[in-house]
């Protein structure tokens, strides 16, 4: 046993009254479920402040941050860049309800990165792909919708549905409070499954609006899309007259300057009908947008007839937020995430490989996720097969030695260009016993 395999607690009691409180006035004690810390047990820590790779929580503790708010701090915490900008905007005035030079800016960056022509700005990843399955449904005159289990885009109705009996048939609520009505037009298909598309689409394919699907799914932990898989995607949709929707909210401007669809606009020479984005572009603040097709775009209001509209789309202070991060986003950036997550990837491989636990590691760029089985992992089914209470022991066992990991073993690490060499040595540090804890 190595001198740091035992730790000695850090102080969490500031942590568990604040948790004590929030849960007297909150669900839960958090305003997203995942923060809770229910998947792995314990009490979550309220943070206080963030810098650079770094967390800092109301008892003093500091961790290295592997989650990045769930992906958007691409440039890690209070870029001092970022900040200015926010108070910039802040100072201008914080909502005008008017059209502002800032959103115009934020688009055309946009457009000039991804594979979109035109872009309407929102405020969270789920409107956008609310509002990009109206659009959809809208421009096609069509109703059904198909997407892949474990992919997740959100908690809209329609999408938050579990498959139905059989590969075609249509799906269930996958909560209480959605009604059947709502999933009733959803088909849920195992993902990487071509023979499952052909065939939704065989019996379907003149009631399909469109396909919606993760870019490369990050939501049941990443598992990237087999070879050639999009183009088939957006191949199928096109000869059934029905809309490709690919979700990049996850992905986009992380795994590259764009996103899964790289700075060209396609994959193996096909792109997207629409194109949803959230997290990085918002750079931590509040914004998301969808885009796509001008003459797909054009149908929705003002000038088309479908509806869509938001008191805060836009906003100013959004806006400056992910335009600043979006500039600051060069090419070194992306390479330096690279070779950081190479590095923890590297190590995260030889530690449970130490440890005698199974193990499958897989990425999308710099984003990735470790899963405690011994694979494949392809689809939700193969993710579902990981450990959880082994992940739930590391999780613990990294939090002791200040790393701070997604609370939960479906999720991605994310990384930032703050993460220097002291952020990733603590998390080299942590990881031989951590993983040992999950033996
Ligand atoms: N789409 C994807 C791929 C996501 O990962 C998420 C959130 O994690 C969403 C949509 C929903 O975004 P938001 O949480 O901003 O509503």
């Amino acid at each position: 046993m190595g001198h740091n395999d035992s730790v000695t607690p850090v102080p969490t009691s500031r942590s568990e009254e604040l948790f004590a409180r929030a849960r007297a006035v909150t669900p839960g004690g958090v305003n997203s479920p995942v923060r809770a810390f229910n998947a792995v047990g314990g009490t979550p820590r309220f943070v206080a402040s963030a810098q650079g790779a770094w967390l800092t929580d109301v008892d003093g503790n500091e961790y290295v941050d592997l989650i990045c708010s769930w992906g958007p701090m691409l440039l890690g915490h209070a870029h001092p860049e970022v900040v200015a900008a926010v108070q910039a905007a802040a100072a201008r005035g914080t909502s005008y309800g008017t059209p502002t030079e800032g959103e115009v800016a934020l688009v055309e960056e946009i457009i000039g990165r991804a594979p979109v022509e035109k872009v309407r700005l929102v405020s969270s990843g789920t409107e956008a792909t609310m509002s990009a399955i109206r659009l959809a449904r809208g421009f096609t005159g069509r109703d059904v919708v198909v997407k892949f289990a474990g992919c997740y885009h959100g908690h809209l109705d329609a999408l938050l549905a579990s498959a139905g009996s059989g590969l075609t048939t249509f799906s269930i609520p996958g909560t209480p409070g959605v009604p059947e009505s709502s999933t009733a037009l959803t088909l849920v298909l195992p993902y990487n499954d071509r023979a499952a598309v052909e065939a939704a689409f065989a019996e379907h394919g003149d009631r399909i609006a469109c396909l919606i699907t993760e870019a490369a799914p990050g939501n049941m932990g990443v598992v990237p899309p087999e070879p050639g898989f999009n183009a088939f995607l957006a191949e199928t949709c096109r000869r059934h007259g029905a809309l490709f929707v690919s979700d990049e909210v996850m992905t986009g401007f992380r795994v590259s300057r764009s996103g899964q669809w790289g700075t060209d606009g396609a994959v193996e020479g096909w792109r997207p009908d629409l194109v949803t984005f959230g997290k990085v572009m918002g750079g931590g603040l509040p914004a998301a947008a969808f885009g796509g097709r001008a003459d797909v775009m054009a149908a929705l209001a003002p000038d088309g007839p479908v509806y869509q509209a938001g008191t805060l789309s836009g906003n100013p202070i959004a806006t400056a937020a992910g335009l600043a991060t979006l500039r600051l986003a060069t090419p070194d950036v992306y390479d330096h995430l690279s070779s950081v997550a190479d590095t923890l990837r590297g190590a995260v491989a030889e530690a449970f490989t130490a440890a005698g636990v199974p193990h499958v590691i897989q990425s999308t760029g710099s984003m990735f996720s470790v899963f405690l089985t011994d694979g494949p992992v392809c689809d939700f089914a193969g993710a579902s097969r990981t450990d959880v209470a082994a992940y739930g022991a590391f999780f613990h066992a990294m939090l002791d030695r200040g790393v701070h990991l997604p609370p939960s073993a479906y999720e991605a690490w994310f990384v930032s260009a703050a993460h220097d060499d002291r952020a990733v040595q603590t998390v080299l540090d942590a990881l031989p016993a951590a993983a040992a804890a999950a033996a």
